[in-house]
């Protein structure tokens, strides 16, 4: 980093941080913001402490929002009666780009991992179980389907079931070992479809 004047090296390094990112591309992203007009840069500066100021998470399902509660659980239209279990964010997205799926969310905020440390007490899980009530009549496991997620999925099979709720988990025809994220939407549409009680 000696080459680079200070605030460059700084740039640099705070965008290799980002997941996806190595020196390389960072020092090309680096270069291609300092080449634009400065308004450029300034919009996309602004608009990462915007998101960052107003985004937070949803008091109810955990996902991501600029209010509380998230625009999917305070719309009155969503069946209430379906909660579907996802990992992350990014998956929420997902499930909502098949259209065939009406019901709530809950956002675990990860998977279930001995190998990082993560434990059911690291997700999203009491928040979860607070929210099985009468109207609730079936939680869809929509986490991955690799170690984590099944082990998750497992997991929360076992404590949900004797809440006396209905429990599904998506059908395969998501490739194993993959990511509900990358799958189409074709895929994860009959996926949901498909999901099986366990
Ligand atoms: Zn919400």
């Amino acid at each position: 980093m000696l080459y680079y004047t200070p605030s460059v090296a700084r740039l640099i390094e705070e965008l290799a941080k980002l997941p996806g990112i190595g020196p390389r591309t960072a020092q090309r992203l680096a270069f291609h913001l300092l080449n634009q007009p400065k308004e450029r840069a300034m919009a996309l500066a602004q608009a990462i402490v915007d998101a960052r100021e107003k985004v937070g998470y949803c008091s109810i399902c955990c996902n991501l929002t600029d209010e509380d509660p998230c625009q999917i659980c305070s719309d009155i239209k969503r069946d209430r009666s379906i909660i579907c279990v996802v990992e992350e964010p990014k998956d929420v997205i997902a499930m909502e780009k098949t259209r065939e799926y009406r019901g709530l969310y809950h956002v675990l905020q990860g998977a279930i991992s001995p190998m990082d440390g993560v434990g059911p007490d690291d997700l999203k899980i009491r928040e979860l179980l607070q929210r099985i009530n009468e109207e609730v009549e079936e939680v869809v496991l929509a986490t991955n389907p690799n170690v984590n997620g099944e082990a998750t999925a497992l997991y929360l099979a076992k404590i949900l079931k004797p809440l006396g709720v209905k429990v599904t988990r998506l059908a395969h025809g998501i490739p194993v070992g993959g990511d509900i994220e990358f799958a189409d939407e074709a895929t994860l549409a009959r996926a949901f479809l498909g999901r099986r009680e366990i």
